[in-house]
This record gives C-alpha cells, sequence and structure tokens, in this order.
C-alpha cells in the first residue's frame, strides 16, 4: 500500500520572512515530505513588502530543496489545509505570548477541523526575539536588517 505523504502547511504573514522562520522550517524539514510555505493573504491587513517579493525571497533560500513550496492563500488555513490534502498545520513558538495566542487558534482548528494536527516547534534561543515586526520597524528607520532575513529580500 502507497504511504500517504505528510504534507504540512506553515501559515503566516512573512511580511518579511525572518531568520526565526527559517529555523522553525530547518527544523520541521526532516518530519515531513512537503511543507507548504503558505502566506496568508488578507485584505484587512496592510502589506510591507508585496507578496511577489515575499514569495521569490523565500523561494530563492530553498532553490535547491524540493520539499518546500511556497504558495498564497486568503481562506481559513484548515480549508487550505484540506485543498492541499495537509494534515499539519506547523507553527512556531518563541514564548508564552505566542504560546497562548497559538493554542487557541489550533484548539479552535481541532474543533472546525479534527483531523488536521497543529504541529509546535520551539525556536531556539538566539532567534527568540527576532520577529517580522521588529524587522520591519529597523527597516523604517534605515538599520541594517541583514543580521535578520536569510539571504536578500530586494
Ligand atoms: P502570523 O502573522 O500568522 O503570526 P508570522 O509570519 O508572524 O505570521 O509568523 C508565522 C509563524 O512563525 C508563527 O507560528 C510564528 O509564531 C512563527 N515565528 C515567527 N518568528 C519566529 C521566531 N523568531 N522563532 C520561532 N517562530 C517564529
Amino acid at each position: 500500500m502507497e504511504q500517504t505523504k505528510r504534507i504540512a502547511v506553515f501559515p503566516g504573514s512573512f511580511d518579511p520572512f525572518t531568520i526565526g522562520h527559517k529555523a522553525i522550517l530547518d527544523m520541521a524539514l526532516p518530519l515531513f515530505d512537503t511543507i507548504i510555505v503558505a502566506i496568508g493573504v488578507n485584505s484587512e491587513k496592510k502589506d510591507f513588502f508585496p507578496i511577489e517579493k515575499r514569495i521569490n525571497h523565500i523561494l530563492s533560500i530553498y532553490t535547491n530543496n524540493p520539499k518546500i513550496q511556497v504558495e498564497t492563500y486568503t481562506s481559513l488555513t484548515i480549508d487550505f489545509c484540506k485543498l492541499k490534502n495537509a494534515m499539519f498545520i506547523l507553527r512556531g513558538l518563541r514564548n508564552t505570548t505566542d504560546f497562548q495566542f497559538e493554542k487557541s487558534i489550533a484548539q479552535m482548528n481541532r474543533q472546525l477541523s479534527p483531523n488536521i494536527e497543529t504541529v509546535f516547534l520551539v525556536t531556539p534561543p538566539e532567534y527568540g526575539h527576532v520577529s517580522s515586526t521588529i524587522v520591519r520597524e529597523l527597516i523604517r528607520y534605515g538599520a541594517d536588517i541583514s543580521k535578520y532575513i536569510p539571504g536578500n529580500i530586494d
């Protein structure tokens, strides 16, 4: 019998994709056959980097890795998972604030779709302070962000 492929969706804004996101994705690689980095497109949220730039940036980091795909979606995350036959949602945890927030979303998702499991990976301590929000703030003030962004976004 053919084994079912373990497909995970890694949802987020990735505005921009940071070394923290990369650490979570790299740790998750041995666990799954395919990981779809899913950029949620939300008309209510104001983008900093255009979607195309975010996609190309992430793709440029994983050009040699056929396990990684990058897509955008506008639906509920669980509906996107169903569309992609993904049984897993991947999320990263930095601290207790992340945990509180993520726990409610994961519990809600389980109620909506009991067959989809959320998998949490804890960030390596050296990346615990890295967030897209802080990176955007640094850019606004003209600071160097190269330490926090893998590869090059421009
Ligand atoms: P969202 O807007 O959905 O929170 P983000 O792009 O900010 O999207 O984050 C996507 C996922 O990556 C989330 O699970 C978030 O907790 C995780 N993440 C972000 N930064 C880090 C980091 N430095 N270490 C570990 N996980 C992180």
